[in-house]
């Protein structure tokens, strides 16, 4: 096989006494599937993300080790020619939901989420595209381009007859309730910082295209707290002439599109390498999409310049918890007359940011709340709304999240991701927020401030 995704980095792995079987084709991907132990922590009962799919079904095939079990027959010919195709190993691949749970959690870190865009990939090469993966794939620009598609999620959530037919065409779940985007999406705001301030330390918003169709509010407040904090904030955003729409990748990745992922990544590269080369650190809002910058794009092939600027690739909750340690984020909040819960997106989880998150609210004094320990919401992306998975999305959330959510109807929701919200909004009462908002809400007034 030829691989679509760079692997090149497990080069050395899997060739110590643990690793008798590394597959007899795939190169380095194999090896990348051939880290794998054998312990069977992923098939425990356990605290953690790891593995969704398992924790629902019980079997042994849809655990991480499951589906590495079934990649190395693949890769070692035992599935026939055409090995991608084969159904057992399309059933586990497809109820993998990128979670990056084993990621971190797996004693040898399988990262079976990117071993699922290789997958998809080689499958799509063989069997062709869907066109629900071409609608998912343009998901970035469609909005833009064809502003009348701003009304399919209204009417479908509206019309039985039009959510059928969704679920005939496009394989969405009739059941599922549609996302709608903002009435207006994001638009630079005119700048609150202080036009005396000084040297005002620069930093970069990365604009994701949930952001910016779907819940710009959540870049107003983020960009809100950090002018109140002197920051000058400079949005990830291509020159006008470009008549571009400036998407990070990530669900052209998650779909498998390699091709169409790398385009994007690379276009966001070209604006966000400037701003690295000028000393800005890059924000993100949105989990999925700064780390499919920070992490996945290693992944792609891009060279030093992606490096760099992973490099200098945050969240929000991890850029004022570092800030705050520097003693260079000095902001007061008021108290807020609210019992927060907080759901963590998977990536967030994956990468520890979770910590951040606590550091950041308990700036906000006297705030009360607690993690919600839960693995995936269900949602991953467009998982939980495509028909044949929103059963099994809705079953994930069910394990804990919703009946922790349930428990505390008066709550304030937090959850960063924009798929989690919204399996939050489709299975409770809850509104949830993003943590950016919870901030602009206790913030006292810039006068307030100073
Ligand atoms: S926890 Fe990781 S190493 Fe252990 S069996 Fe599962 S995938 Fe393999
Ligand atoms: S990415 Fe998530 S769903 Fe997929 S194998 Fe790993 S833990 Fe399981």
């Amino acid at each position: 096989m030829t691989p679509y995704l760079d692997w090149s980095f497990y080069q050395d792995a899997g060739t110590g006494d643990a690793y008798a079987d590394i597959p007899q084709t795939g190169g380095d991907f194999a090896k990348a599937v051939a880290v794998c132990i054998k312990s069977g922590l992923c098939e425990t009962e356990r605290r953690g993300v790891m593995c969704p799919s398992f924790r629902v079904a019980q079997e042994r095939d849809l655990s991480t080790g499951g589906r590495v079990r079934l990649l190395k027959q693949a890769l070692n010919g035992e599935l026939g020619t055409l090995p991608f195709t084969d159904q057992a190993l399309a059933k586990t691949m497809e109820l993998c939901v990128g979670c990056k749970g084993c990621k971190r959690e797996c004693e040898n870190a399988v990262d079976m989420a990117m071993i699922k865009i290789e997958y998809l990939a080689q499958r799509q090469a063989i069997e062709g595209m869907s066109w629900r993966t071409r609608f998912f794939g343009q998901l970035a620009d469609v909005f833009q381009r064809w502003p009348l598609l701003k009304k399919v999620p209204a009417l479908h959530n509206s019309f039985t007859s039009f959510a059928w037919l969704n679920e005939r065409l496009l394989g969405i779940s009739r059941q599922a309730h549609l996302p709608e985007p903002a009435q207006h999406a994001f638009q630079r705001p005119s700048s609150s910082l202080d036009s005396d301030a000084t040297e005002p330390r620069e930093v970069v918003l990365l604009l994701d295209t949930f952001t910016r169709q779907f819940h710009p509010d959540n870049a107003y407040a983020a960009i809100q707290v950090l002018e109140t904090a002197g920051y000058r904030v400079y949005i990830s955003e291509a020159a006008p002439e470009d008549k571009q729409v400036l998407c990070c990748g990530r669900t052209q990745l998650a779909h498998g599109l390699v091709k169409e992922a790398k385009q994007h990544a690379q276009q966001m590269l070209d604006v966000l390498a400037p701003h690295v080369d000028a000393g800005r650190t890059i924000i993100g809002l949105e989990p999925a999409c700064l780390l499919a910058v920070r992490d996945d794009y290693r992944f792609l092939g891009l060279g030093e310049r992606a490096d760099k600027v992973a490099a200098k690739a945050v969240l929000f909750e991890e850029f004022i918890a570092k800030e705050t340690a520097a003693k260079r984020f000095k902001l007061t909040f008021q108290s807020l007359p609210a019992t927060v819960l907080v759901h963590g997106h998977c990536h967030q989880k994956a990468v520890g940011a979770m910590k951040s998150m606590r550091k950041v609210l308990k700036q906000i004094p006297d705030l009360k709340f607690e993690f919600i320990e839960a693995s995936c919401c269900g949602m991953a992306g467009s998982f939980g709304i495509e028909a044949e998975h929103a059963q099994m999305g809705q079953a994930m959330a069910e394990l804990s999240l919703l009946p922790a959510l349930r428990a505390q109807p008066d709550a304030t929701v937090v959850a960063n991701g924009f798929s989690c919200q919204h399996q939050i909004r489709q299975g409770s009462e809850h509104q949830p927020l993003h943590i950016a908002v919870l901030l602009r809400d206790a913030l006292l007034s810039a006068e307030a401030q100073a």
